[in-house]
C-alpha cells in the first residue's frame, strides 16, 4: 500500500544532510552513467553516453523502455535502487530546446516510470528533476536527462552506502528485466 505522502512529512524521511535531495543537486555527487565514457565535449559525436545507449540492446545499455523520442535507462550508479532516467534521443543539453512532442514524451515517460517503479518495487515515493548545466550539477550537461528516483521510507540511512558504491552488474541486469517487464504490464 501507497503511503500518504501528507502525513510523513519530507522531515520524518530525510534526516537533515541525508536527505537524498539535497544529493539530487549537489555538483560533487552528481551520478554519471558510465562515468569512464563521459563527454570530453558538447557534441554528440564526441562520445557522448546518452547517444550512444540507445545504440545497444536493452540489456547492455540497461534501457527499460523506448519511445518515438525519449528512452528510459537505468542509471549505473543509482541513489537508490531503480534509479531511472528519461533521456530525448536527441542530443540537447536544454529543456527549453526540446520540442512539444519531446517535452509531451518526456512527460509522459516520467510518469510510467513512476508507475512502474511502484508495480516493481513498491516505491512510496520520488524524486525527480533535472540538473540543467554543469554549475548546477549535471553529470553530462550536453544532453539533458530527467532523473526519477524512487523513495522509500526508511530509506535514507543506507543511501549513502549505495551512492558510493557500485552497484553489481548482475544486480543492474535483474533490475532493469524487473522494471522493463512492470512497464509492459
Ligand atoms: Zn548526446
Amino acid at each position: 500500500m501507497l503511503r500518504n505522502m501528507t502525513s510523513e512529512p519530507e522531515q520524518q524521511i530525510g534526516v537533515g544532510t541525508q536527505d537524498a535531495f539535497q544529493r539530487l543537486w549537489t555538483p560533487h555527487r552528481m551520478a554519471y552513467i558510465q562515468g569512464e565514457n563521459k563527454p570530453s565535449g558538447p557534441g554528440a559525436d564526441d562520445g557522448c553516453p546518452f547517444c550512444t545507449i540507445p545504440a545497444k540492446s536493452d540489456e547492455d545499455g540497461l534501457v527499460v523502455a523506448r519511445g518515438e523520442r525519449v528512452y528510459a535507462v537505468l542509471n549505473l550508479y543509482p541513489y537508490n535502487g531503480g534509479h531511472l532516467m528519461v533521456v530525448p534521443f536527441r542530443h540537447v543539453a536544454d529543456y527549453t530546446e526540446l520540442d512539444g512532442a519531446e517535452t509531451a514524451e518526456l512527460a509522459e515517460f516520467t510518469k510510467r516510470a513512476m508507475t512502474a517503479l511502484r508495480t516493481a518495487s513498491g516505491a512510496h515515493g520520488f524524486n525527480i528533476g533535472m540538473n540543467q548545466g554543469g554549475v548546477a550539477g549535471a553529470g553530462i550537461a550536453a544532453h539533458l536527462h530527467q532523473h526519477v528516483v524512487p523513495r522509500w521510507g526508511g530509506d535514507t540511512n543506507f543511501m549513502p552506502v549505495v551512492a558510493h558504491t557500485k552497484v553489481l552488474p548482475q544486480l543492474l541486469a535483474d533490475t532493469r528485466a524487473m522494471l522493463a517487464a512492470a512497464w509492459a504490464a
